[in-house]
C-alpha cells in the first residue's frame, strides 16, 4: 500500500500548502508492517523531527514537515487514506489455496483409504489360487489361507480407519493457519470461510471501529 501525498489532486493525500510540491511525498508499509516516508524529490524538501530526509521509517509521534511549513499528522493522514486494497487483493491468493488444499487432503486420503481396505482383500484371492493349483492341497495350507481371509479384511478395516482419522487433523491444522492469514489487513480480525469474491462486494471492514478500504472503487 502507498499513501501519495502532495498538491496535485490525484494524491491520496491533497495537501493545500504553496511550500508543499504537486508530488511531494509518499508513505509506504516497510517489511515489518511499519511505514516508510519518503520524499519525492521535491523542491522544499520533507523533514522529519526537523533533519531533511530521503527515505525514513516513520511512527506517528515523530514530527513531519513537508515544505517549509506544512506539518503532516501521520495518525491523521492514515486515518485519511485507510485504503488497504493492495493488502487485501493478496488474500485472494489466500482463499484459492485454502479451498485447493481442503480438496486434496480430502481426495488423497479418500483415495489411501478405499487402498489399504481392499489390498488385504486381495491377498486371500492370490492364495486360494495357489492352493488350487496344489490340487487337494495339505490341510496346514488350508487353515493358514482361511486364517488370512479372516484377517485380511479386519487389517484393511484397522488401516482403513487409522487413515480416516488423519483426516480430522490434516483439515484442523489447515484451517488453523487459515485463521490466522485470512484476517483483515488493518485490524486483524479473521474473516471467516467466506469466498473472497464475496468479501469484496462489501468494499470495507464490517468491523466499525475499523472500516479499512478493501477496494479502490
Ligand atoms: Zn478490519
Amino acid at each position: 500500500m502507498r499513501i501519495k501525498i502532495g498538491k496535485a489532486p490525484d494524491n491520496d493525500i491533497v495537501v493545500d500548502d504553496a511550500h508543499v510540491s504537486r508530488h511531494h511525498a509518499q508513505l509506504s508499509r516497510n517489511e515489518e508492517g511499519g511505514w516508510v516516508l519518503e520524499d519525492l524529490d521535491s523542491t522544499n524538501g520533507t523533514f522529519v523531527n526537523g533533519d531533511q530526509i530521503v527515505r525514513k521509517p516513520v511512527v506517528t509521534t515523530d514530527d513531519i514537515q513537508l515544505g517549509d511549513r506544512y506539518h503532516l499528522n501521520l495518525a491523521e493522514a492514515l486515518r485519511q487514506a485507510n485504503d488497504y486494497s493492495d493488502e487485501f487483493d493478496a488474500l485472494k491468493g489466500v482463499y484459492d489455496n485454502y479451498i485447493k488444499e481442503k480438496v486434496q487432503i480430502q481426495a488423497n486420503n479418500q483415495f489411501k483409504i478405499r487402498l489399504l481396505q481392499s489390498l488385504p482383500f486381495a491377498i486371500p484371492g492370490v492364495i486360494g489360487i495357489l492352493i488350487g493349483f496344489m490340487g487337494k492341497g495339505s490341510p496346514t495350507l488350508f487353515a493358514v489361507s482361511l486364517l488370512i481371509a479372516i484377517c485380511a479384511p479386519t487389517v484393511g478395516v484397522f488401516l482403513g480407519a487409522r487413515q480416516s482419522a488423519k483426516i480430522p487433523q490434516q483439515l484442523q491444522e489447515l484451517t488453523n493457519r487459515f485463521k490466522t492469514e485470512y484476517v483483515c489487513p488493518k485490524c486483524g480480525t479473521f474473516l471467516g470461510e467466506i469466498p473472497w469474491e464475496s468479501l469484496r462486494k462489501r468494499k470495507r471492514c464490517p468491523v466499525s471501529s475499523c472500516q479499512a478500504r478493501w477496494t479502490r472503487d
